[in-house]
């Protein structure tokens, strides 16, 4: 019998996902199906359930219901317990829905293995303060950064992660108080509407590195960004996707597939 697994999240037609975990597959030998499934906004836990009783294997979530299904969890990974978010559901033989959070292992994987970036000893800035901050946060703490500095448009969001992973900098998108950052990751949804921060000309080092979590057939407003005050290595977020669905592949079925040609082939536009 074939197990079966999805993503959900709101909106969901756009979702690469099937189609990594369909190479996945193929490259691993696994005998699983992968779907799409939309829920409404107030409806995550009645979608997900009755996915799961319907003989669902696993779920991987998107926006905006990473809160919600950690809730939905029964028993937590430790990455997932720090982050207060999950972004792979299992659902276990014995009837408990085992919650995880690959989203922070998937960026420093793209950020330290494909790309090559140290982010020891450097200083980060991440910009932005919803679940995929909160996914990223501990694994690039755990990396030891000199400083870390988490710049939000709604400050307090800023300040209450701030309270939960203790040695961050909190402060406003609108009032960053340094400068000369060796790293920056965007975190911010801005530029998925095609959207530009506004960022200091010299937040960023000469020679730095840019990392944006969102990733476009074009070039995003963020990374066009860092491309013009000086980065030297920029990236958008395709690999980390591949990334953190190679670990919740990993999660599901015990196997790690190989993600250097699921990523070449969605670069080429294979997808
Ligand atoms: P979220 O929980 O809705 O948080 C959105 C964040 O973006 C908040 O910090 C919000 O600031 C900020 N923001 C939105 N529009 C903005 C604007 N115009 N200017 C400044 N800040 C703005 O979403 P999320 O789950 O964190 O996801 C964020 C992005 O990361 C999404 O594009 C998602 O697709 C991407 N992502 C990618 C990967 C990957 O594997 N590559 C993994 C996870 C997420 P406020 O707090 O002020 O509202």
């Amino acid at each position: 019998m074939t197990d079966c697994y999805a993503v959900i999240g709101n909106p969901i037609e756009h979702s690469k996902s099937p189609e990594i975990h369909r190479r996945f597959a193929a490259a691993t030998g696994e005998a699983m199906t992968y779907r799409r499934l939309w829920a409404p906004h107030e409806h995550f836990r009645a979608v997900a359930e009755a996915f799961c009783c319907g003989g669902g294997h696993g779920l991987n979530v998107t926006v905006p219901f990473k809160e919600e299904a950690y809730a939905f969890a029964d028993r937590l990974s430790e990455r997932a317990a720090a982050a207060g978010a999950v972004n792979t559901l299992r659902f276990d033989s014995d009837g408990q829905r085992f919650g995880d959070n690959t989203d922070g292992v998937g960026l420093l994987r793209d950020l330290q293995d494909n790309l090559g970036i140290t982010i020891a000893g450097r200083r980060v800035l991440v910009l932005g303060a919803g679940g995929a901050a909160r996914g990223v946060l501990p694994a690039l703490l755990a990396a030891d950064p000199a400083a870390l500095f988490l710049a939000n448009r709604t400050a307090a969001r800023a300040e209450a992660l701030a309270e939960r992973f203790g040695t961050l900098h909190p402060c406003p998108l609108s009032a960053i108080p340094e400068r000369g950052f060796e790293l920056i990751v965007n975190t911010t949804a801005a530029g998925l509407q095609g959207e530009n921060l506004e960022l200091p000309d010299d937040v960023l080092a000469p020679g730095g590195t840019a990392y944006d979590l969102v990733y476009a057939d074009t070039e995003t407003p963020f990374i066009r960004w860092a491309r013009t005050h000086g980065a030297t290595t920029t990236s958008d977020g395709l690999g980390m996707l591949v990334e953190q669905a190679a670990e919740a592949f990993f999660v599901w079925r015990g196997v790690r597939p190989p993600t250097a040609p699921v990523i070449a082939a969605l670069r080429r536009g294979e997808a």
